[in-house]
């Protein structure tokens, strides 16, 4: 079925023409639960809960100046860390990208990670931004019970159900699917609500993002069975590259396929990565990944966002705030050498693109 909005770009608002949305975050969190399971089936996420255990901080204690660094370096040492739900926070947050010059968030918790239509809506009308919601489900931790024995035409079914009515009171509409999440070794079950989320997104004409596993084979392996299942590699998005390939040649075996390569982690500036064993790269070596694709050709395929996730990462907390790229990272883009139009390109273009639905 072709969507009625085709052409158009879907905020939680309704549908905008594509030239409406300017400098646009790809993917960020503005409402996210990760204790929306419990930290006992946080499979996906089990070398920080191990990490957390070893550490003599409680759980319970209030993020402060004294345990600040720690838990920076691995949020499961907080319970607090783990959600992002003050909508006070996040509304101020928002406020200051828009100052910055920011023009639409692209907010992909995945459903049953915390995903709130309604609080995104309001949080829309009270800063001015376009905001895009995702749709779909992250890795098997936080699927459904269900899934285990609805097949994948089934799992189709929810998200094209969530695509076509909306979910929330007024009906707030997806206007991506993903953020899907994959854990390594991908799980069966993730698989199956991967080819799903392809399938739904062939049907619809929406773009497909996803979270891949924490391993270099990850990403090509998610758009094996992407393609497989029908889905259109063009229209695919694989974030967290700066987590998951460090090499050149690994971004551009993968951009070669046709998909977005997007570095979402901005901000995370440390060298340690509490979620695999793997050297975190900073900023500055991100925009040097983001050169090496802009030399072979690829810019076009290029995104870029901070993924907000928790508190930390917000200026009262001590962190960089939605609108760190804006600030602090395209200065960064200018002085290794691209140019304006070439962020254009990163920051408006390549995100309407993408969102814009074919
Ligand atoms: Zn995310």
């Amino acid at each position: 079925m072709a969507h009625p909005n085709k052409g158009k770009i879907m905020t939680v608002l309704g549908p905008v023409e594509p030239d409406a949305i300017g400098i646009t975050q790809m993917h960020e969190h503005m409402i996210i639960d990760f204790l929306a399971v419990g930290l006992d089936a946080q499979g996906s996420h089990a070398a920080a809960v191990a990490g957390a255990d070893s550490v003599g901080i409680d759980w319970f204690e209030p993020i402060s100046l004294s345990n600040y660094y720690a838990v920076r370096r691995n949020p499961f040492l907080l319970k607090e860390a783990m959600q992002l739900l003050d909508v006070d926070l996040v509304t101020a947050a928002l406020q200051d990208y828009r100052k910055a010059g920011g023009s639409c968030v692209v907010e992909v918790t995945p459903i049953g990670v915390g995903r709130n239509p309604g609080m995104l809506r309001k949080m829309s009308e009270a800063t001015g931004l376009h905001v895009v919601m995702g749709t779909g489900f992250y890795v098997r931790d936080f699927q459904p019970p269900e899934f285990a024995t609805m097949d994948e035409e089934a799992i189709a079914d929810v998200i094209l159900k969530d695509i076509e009515e909306g979910a929330g009171s007024p009906a707030v509409r997806p206007g991506i699917v993903g953020e899907i999440g994959m854990a390594w070794p991908m799980h069966p079950q993730e698989i199956k609500a991967l080819r799903a989320a392809a399938k739904a997104q062939q049907r619809t004409g929406l773009g497909l993002s996803i979270h891949p596993g924490r391993d270099v084979q990850a990403p090509l392996e998610a758009i094996r069975i992407v393609e497989e299942a029908g889905g259109d590699p063009t229209r695919t998005i694989i974030c967290h590259l700066d987590r998951t390939i460090f090499e050149t040649k690994d971004f551009l075996s993968l951009a070669k396929t046709g998909c977005y390569c997007e570095q979402d982690l901005f901000g995370w500036e440390t060298r340690h990565y509490p979620l695999s064993d793997i050297d975190m790269p900073n900023d500055a070596i991100r925009v040097d990944n983001i050169m090496a694709l802009a030399d072979a050709g690829h810019l076009d395929q290029v995104l870029v966002s901070h993924d907000v996730d928790s508190k930390l990462r917000l200026k009262p907390y001590g962190g960089e705030g939605y609108q760190h790229i804006i600030e602090n990272v395209i200065p960064v883009m200018r002085r290794k050498g691209l140019s304006q139009a070439d962020i254009d390109r990163i920051m408006i273009e390549n995100p309407r693109r993408v969102l814009t639905i074919s």
